[in-house]
């Protein structure tokens, strides 16, 4: 088990005397306090790790979330928020003295507003909700998530979370136009908004991709835009990864940005077909997906210089969508990547690091050799576009054996993408499953300028702990380190 800070004694007496109290806050059915139903809530996407939180609220209004997180301030109680549970980096892991916080039942949309091309939404929208909301009338919202028929829009703003459309129409934090939230002490805040955010410091930029750390999300405004006249995808096989890798560098260098440019692996792909029959090669070693879109001339020009250049770079497999639903079908092979894996193996570990596009093929050898050293299997999907990989580490938890060195393989494999050049998370954020490698990335100077940003919104540290930072310091110690003679100053102060 990932070391979680040590919980506060004295929380954990008073757990019934708080869930009592939390009742006085807010209406009896949105406080869960019995050991079985808050079982149902110890784990996100990241089951490999289990903590029953203290109490589970599931608060129904803004001025609900409020008056909870007051309280939790004002008796120094943790408070983990939590959307839909899908993190795959165990940011919505609770805390055994800190209470939960659901936002599961804000699920309305507020407000569609076409001629401004926004939709105000609660923050338990699922993410894909936010699109059929819009969908009558020709729009959408573009980042688009796996996990989108599941995840919240509020977890994706906390995640800044990404998706196959991104490469073209950029990620959560470029689609996103305010949030209320609200602080730990119980303040509500507006960042942002309809027309966007003020001067002064770009404090929505720092809220999107915060991971819960910074204050609770309430509601969020985000941009939609008109769905592109017409839509292909093209299936593109390669005897190697180095040529499919080479094949999207080009198209890229060539001015084409494709709505979507992904990438699987061999073992990837055979899972996928296997499960959903997309109409993959089978013998093929990577595949590309590349999806164009605009108006139909455009992209019948754009599709055949892709298919040029994939074949200068020695494709042995092409086939061109020819209706929706088609292409549907080869993003759906994709989109259950996933899943189809968990069909062959009883757990399976998702890492997600981000390289420069042109370190794919050498990153994907060292992957290859630790596979090989850990004795662990591994399929490959990866947001090519972006240079954003997900290798799916496949292991078997009720072997503690192999938890454990999956967990070493998956450390392993995001050293290496920071050796390469790139960085420790695409989308799925740090969470409690990065946290320990965040020095690899940065230097004690660049942590402790984040942990200061942290102790600007949450002076006592009581907003999901023990996720994205490594030592969480004091606010009171920071930028007073002076360590003399080996002493540490504060030393009866908690670290963890
Ligand atoms: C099968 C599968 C596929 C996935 N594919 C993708 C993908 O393609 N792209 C991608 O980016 N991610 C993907 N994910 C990861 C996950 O879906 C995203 O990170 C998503 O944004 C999490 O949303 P959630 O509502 O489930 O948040 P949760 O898991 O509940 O929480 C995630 C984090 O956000 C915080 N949080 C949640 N809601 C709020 C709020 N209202 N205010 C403040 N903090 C909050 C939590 O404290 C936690 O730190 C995938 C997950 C799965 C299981």
């Amino acid at each position: 088990m990932v070391e979680m800070p040590a919980p506060n004694q004295d929380v954990l007496n008073r757990a019934d005397a708080i869930a009592r109290d939390l009742t006085d806050l807010i209406p009896d059915h949105c406080v869960i306090s019995s050991a079985q139903e808050r079982r149902a809530y110890e784990a996100d996407g990241l089951t490999a790790y289990r903590q029953a939180p203290l109490v589970v609220v599931l608060p129904e209004t803004t001025a609900q979330v409020s008056r909870v997180l007051a309280y939790c301030h004002q008796h120094g109680i943790r408070v983990v928020p939590r959307g839909s549970g899908t993190s795959l980096s165990g940011g919505a892991l609770p805390l055994e003295d800190g209470v939960l916080l659901g936002l599961g039942k804000f699920k309305q949309i507020l407000d569609i507003d076409f001629d401004n091309r926004c939709v105000v939404a609660q923050p338990g929208v699922t993410n894909l909700a936010v699109t059929q909301a819009v969908e009558h009338e020709g729009f959408y919202y573009a980042p688009d998530p796996s996990s989108q028929i599941a995840c919240s829009i509020g977890g994706n703003v906390a995640e800044n979370a990404g998706g196959v459309h991104c490469l073209k129409y950029g990620l959560t934090t470029n689609n996103v136009l305010g949030v209320e939230m609200v602080l730990i002490d119980g303040t509500v805040l507006r960042l942002g908004g309809k027309h966007g955010e003020p001067e002064g410091y770009d404090l929505l930029g720092l809220m999107v991709g915060s991971e819960g750390l910074l204050g609770v999300v309430t509601e969020v405004t985000v941009r939609i835009l008109p769905a592109p006249e017409s839509a292909r995808a093209v299936l593109l096989g390669f005897p190697s990864a180095e040529q499919a890798g080479d094949t999207v560098a080009d198209i890229l260098a060539n001015g084409i940005v494709p709505a979507g440019a992904e990438m699987m692996d061999g073992p990837a792909i055979r899972v996928a077909e296997d499960f959903v029959q997309a109409g993959y090669p089978t013998d093929s070693e990577a595949l590309l997906i590349v999806e164009l879109d605009g108006p139909e001339a455009e992209v019948e020009e754009l599709l055949s210089r892709v298919s040029h250049l994939a074949e200068n770079n020695g494709a042995t497999y092409e086939r061109v969508s020819h209706d929706d639903d088609e292409r549907a079908r080869f993003w759906a092979g994709r989109k259950a990547a996933f899943p189809a894996v968990g069909r062959i193996t009883p757990d399976y570990y998702v890492m997600d690091g981000t390289i420069p596009r042109h370190r794919m093929a050498s990153v994907l050898t060292r992957i290859r050799e630790l596979s090989e050293h850990y004795g662990l299997g591994v399929a490959n999907v990866f947001h090519a576009g972006d240079g954003n990989l997900h290798p799916l580490i496949m292991y078997d938890a009720n072997d503690p054996d192999q938890l454990h060195r999956a967990e070493d393989f998956g450390a392993d494999i995001l050293r290496a993408c920071v050796e390469a050049g790139g960085v420790l998370t695409g989308e799925h954020g740090v969470g409690v499953e990065k946290r320990d490698l965040m020095g690899t990335m940065f230097n004690d100077t660049e942590l402790k300028l984040q942990n200061r940003i942290k102790c600007a919104f949450d002076d006592q540290g009581l907003l999901n702990p023990g996720k994205m930072f490594p030592t969480l310091h004091r606010c009171a110690e920071l930028g007073r380190m002076h360590i003399h003679h080996g002493q540490m100053p504060f030393p009866d102060l908690p670290r963890f």
